[in-house]
């Protein structure tokens, strides 16, 4: 199998069965492999810089019903909360101090955040931090409202497709929602010049190696600049309370794949890892991960942006904990560099 791992590294894609292959294989010698692979080559583009992003998860509003997710519309048990654009303001005051160069604005697809509104609150958000970039997670919108949001200075758009096959992303949504139009939006924000982010759960319900499998074939054809993966972790208030956690094994397995596939992608090592695990983001970066996003949220909210149960929002995961992240990555021999952390250009 290692064979495939060295193929991948060297050409950067593998046949559907080939990645079968590897995915069906649980052999931990050949995870090892994989991630030993793909911290060299994150070295070789990224040197040891581990950049960080502040995340301002803004309103917990969402329309939509996935039926994974904690913050779903039918969650009536979810206590909603938005924030305005003097609190989004105060976070980036607080994450500039810190050395955040990247602030990214998260939220539930919330209609009461018009397109005016975003862009009022994009265009002072670079007007006070010119050197910041502005990324944007908002869910599906129409291609003219991601022209305006990209016109009003946001730079980056993180949206994951969820998973790349079908049958399983109407598994994981109500009906209203699809993949063609989910690749439609990237495709879309791709065109208009956001460096774009896709992704997918790992072990969300349903989830077959073969799915899998086409989520790298999709991840290959569409490289995106950025790639957000972290295991499923459920949430006692959805339709899946019941499903198991993804593996930590296989997440970090995933991983390593996607850095040796995409030499130069943006990857962070995400909080859906860090909550599996204590040790969850240093083994994100020692699977060839580079980026870090820690909540630059207010604490009075933190605990109600809870996408799955026990998030964790405090200590290395807490933007104001920036000093204790630095000092573990330097453990690891790695160092949080204060840079809005772009896409390298060809
Ligand atoms: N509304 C925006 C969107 O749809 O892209 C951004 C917010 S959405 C909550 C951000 C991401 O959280 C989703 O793309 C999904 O992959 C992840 N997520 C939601 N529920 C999750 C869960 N139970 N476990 C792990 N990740 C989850």
């Amino acid at each position: 199998m290692k064979k495939f791992i060295d193929k991948l590294r060297e050409q950067h894609t593998l046949t559907r069965e080939e990645f079968l292959s590897l995915l069906s294989c649980k052999d931990t010698s050949l995870y090892a492999y994989a991630r030993e692979q793909a911290v060299q080559v994150r070295r070789q583009v990224y040197g040891t810089d581990i950049y960080i992003r502040g995340l301002i998860e803004f309103t917990n509003y969402c329309k939509n019903n996935c039926y994974y997710c904690g913050i779903r519309s039918g969650n009536k048990k979810a206590s909603r909360y938005r924030l305005d654009k003097n609190q989004i303001l105060d976070c980036c005051q607080a994450g500039y101090a810190l050395g955040f160069r990247t602030f990214v604005l998260q939220g539930g697809e919330d209609p009461w955040f018009t397109d005016e509104m975003l862009t009022e609150i994009i265009r002072d958000m670079k007007a006070h931090y010119p050197d910041c970039a502005v990324t944007l997670s908002l869910g599906e919108r129409s291609p003219e409202s991601y022209r305006r949001l990209y016109d009003a200075g946001a730079d980056r758009y993180l949206l994951r497709h969820e998973t790349a096959n079908k049958e399983h992303y109407q598994k994981l949504h109500p009906p209203n929602l699809s993949l063609e139009n989910r690749k439609a939006c990237l495709r879309n924000l791709k065109e208009i010049g956001y460096q774009v982010g896709a992704g997918f759960m790992v072990g969300s319900p349903g989830q077959t190696l073969e799915c899998l499998a086409e989520d790298l074939l999709f991840l290959r054809e569409f490289s995106p600049h950025m790639v957000g993966i972290g295991p499923f972790l459920s949430h006692q208030d959805t339709p899946f309370a019941d499903k198991r956690n993804g593996s930590l094994e296989l997440t970090l397995f995933l991983l390593a794949l996607i850095r040796l596939m995409l030499p130069k992608v943006l990857l962070p090592a995400t909080t859906a890892l860090g909550t599996l695990h204590p040790d969850g983001r240093k083994l994100g970066v020692l699977s060839g991960c580079n980026v870090v996003m820690p909540n630059l949220s207010p604490s009075g909210v933190r605990e109600k942006y809870l996408l799955y149960d026990h998030k964790i929002a405090t200590g290395l995961e807490a933007a104001e904990s920036v000093n204790l992240l630095k000092k573990q990555m330097e453990e690891i021999g790695y160092k949080v560099v204060c840079d809005r952390g772009d896409y390298p250009q060809p």
